[in-house]
């Protein structure tokens, strides 16, 4: 399904990888949704679940977006399961909230045991390597 565009002059980062026009390391796409690693990952194998349709926020999707996301959602956090049983699922609607990109996606954050990584003042990014690794062990159904 093509992404709905976002307003006239507003550029949006998400729908530039779903229209394939900036790269991004996918580990599950189907008609209406998409999931990517996260390029400054909070920890090891942060990944975002995105509707390929643009809205800033979960309320500005159609109920069946919304239900697709969820059911995406669902798929990655079992595939989040292969590197660790803890994770948080986290959405950020609105600036005050910590929202920077305005196109909805969910945070699946793996936890490892390490301290509040949500604190983290700086974030390494994601690396070339890291990346192929988690895409072997996380693009598999
Ligand atoms: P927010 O604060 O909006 O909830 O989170 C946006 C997330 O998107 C951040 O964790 C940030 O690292 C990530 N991000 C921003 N731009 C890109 C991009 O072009 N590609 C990918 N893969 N992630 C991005
Ligand atoms: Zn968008």
């Amino acid at each position: 399904m093509a992404a709905q565009a976002p307003s006239a002059g507003e550029k949006c980062v998400f729908c530039d990888i779903v229209n394939q026009r900036s790269p991004a390391w996918v580990v599950f796409e189907d008609a209406s949704t998409m999931a990517f690693l996260d390029i400054f990952p909070f920890t090891r194998g942060h990944l975002l679940v995105i509707p390929k349709r643009h809205g800033a926020r979960l309320t500005d999707l159609p109920f069946e977006d919304q239900m697709a996301l969820i059911r995406s959602l669902d798929e990655v956090c079992r595939r989040v399961e292969r590197l660790t049983s803890d994770y948080n699922v986290a959405l950020n609607a609105g600036a005050k909230a910590g929202q920077i990109v305005f196109h909805v996606h969910f945070h699946v954050i793996p936890r490892y045991g390490e301290s509040n990584p949500f604190r983290a003042t700086s974030r390494a990014p994601l690396t070339e390597p890291e990346a192929r690794a988690l895409i072997a062990e996380l693009s598999a159904p």
